[in-house]
């Protein structure tokens, strides 16, 4: 199959019909978002959603987000549609927030991978609502790339994971945020946040006025090297079970291992460039902030992430720089923490992100 990747300008683009059409006779469309791109197909129909779980090589048991234009799509999906939705989508649709509901018949069990809840997002970026309605349909998406990949933040990420397996890419240039959309359950008794992102606990909280809870089986806990060895022989490791399935799959990771390095900034770096002397004949990559760069000179490969303690510039290029490691041959890399514990915003999306990335390997130094 031949991958057309097509630059979309506007909501009222042409092509966007086109690709709407694709959607309409059952083909996948990756289109991009605020947060990451997606690999679209129509929500309602069952085969679309096997030929995304093909074209990701994703177990058929993680569900997919459904992306919709309008909130009156929320009621054709949703069997029941708390207070709380209504709230949320008035403070933060169209945005990076996903709200777990009761799922209607109409949304086949294919694309909520056998759950009777279904995940739905309105995503704020003019190309994903003008397909979504060129479409005519609500689109289930999964991120674009292949499972276990870094998530997909520009059009060529998409073509490397997807080319030949998919029709259509619309390329809208590199996505604003860079991490996956906030997911909230909204079915318990208790707000829970089963996925970090963009959208805080905080910020969730204000608009709720009640206490928003953290799954506790993604709270974030370093893993010994045991551990980490039976996790990758069974695929998953932790004692609880996460609630949102994706949670309990490798993720985001690069090829070579990656260990987060947690501490003061100085003993971050000390620890890193005792790592490197320790192991010359051994090609290291080091992803830090551009305040330390310069003490790595005998990495194979740098990649700066942004300044230190620039948590928004940390997870807009996290993922390129995940991929930028698997350019070239390198033993293993080592990871800055970056100062996440101190930002109120990014914080939780961005420790759970870099502790999968991490698969678990976490140094704590000084
Ligand atoms: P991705 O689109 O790659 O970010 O993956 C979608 C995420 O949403 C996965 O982690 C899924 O497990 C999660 N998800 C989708 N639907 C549900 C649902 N009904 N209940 C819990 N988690 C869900
Ligand atoms: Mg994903």
């Amino acid at each position: 199959m031949r991958t057309e990747v097509i630059a979309i300008a506007s909501k009222d683009d042409e092509e966007l019909k086109r690709a709407g059409a694709v959607i309409r006779a059952g083909g996948l469309v990756a289109f991009p978002t605020e947060t990451v791109y997606g690999l679209g197909g129509n929500a309602l129909d069952a085969d679309a959603s096997r030929r995304i779980y093909a074209a990701k090589g994703r177990p058929s048991d993680n569900p997919l987000i459904v992306h919709i234009s309008d909130f009156s799509q929320v009621f054709m999906l949703a069997e029941e549609v708390p207070e709380t939705a209504k709230r949320l989508a008035d403070a933060f649709w169209p945005g990076p927030l996903t709200m777990i509901l009761k799922k209607a018949e109409l949304v086949p069990e294919t694309t909520t991978g056998g759950l009777d809840t279904v995940a739905l997002r309105m995503p704020n970026h003019p190309a994903a609502l003008g397909l979504i309605e060129q479409a005519g349909v609500p689109i289930a998406a999964p991120s674009a790339n292949r499972s276990g990949r870094p998530s997909p933040t520009t059009a060529a990420h998409v073509f490397e994971d997807m080319d030949g397996k998919i029709p259509m890419i619309l390329d809208g240039g590199e996505v604003e945020i860079g991490v996956e959309s906030t997911i909230v359950d909204l079915t318990g008794e208790v707000p829970m946040v089963l996925r970090p992102g963009y959208i805080s606990r905080e910020m969730l909280q204000e608009v709720l006025g009640v206490a928003v809870e953290l799954d506790p089986a993604i709270v974030v806990k370093p893993v010994t090297d045991e551990a980490n060895e039976a996790q990758e022989k069974d695929g998953e490791a932790q004692p609880l079970r996460p609630r949102a399935p994706g949670m309990r799959y490798r993720h985001y990771a690069p090829k070579a291992p990656l260990i987060l390095v947690k501490g003061p900034a100085q003993a971050v770096t000390a620890y890193i460039l005792k790592q490197i002397e320790e192991d010359k004949d051994k090609p290291i990559g080091v992803l830090c902030s551009a305040q330390t760069a310069h003490a790595y000179k005998d990495a194979r490969r740098v990649v700066v992430a942004g300044a230190f303690g620039d948590l928004p510039a940390l997870a807009h290029n996290l993922y390129a720089d995940l991929r930028d490691f698997d350019e070239v041959d390198i033993d293993r890399i080592y990871a800055e923490d970056f100062g996440i514990a101190e930002d109120e915003n990014l914080k939780e999306a961005l420790e759970n992100r870099m502790m999968k990335a991490a698969g678990g390997h976490i140094v704590t130094v000084g």
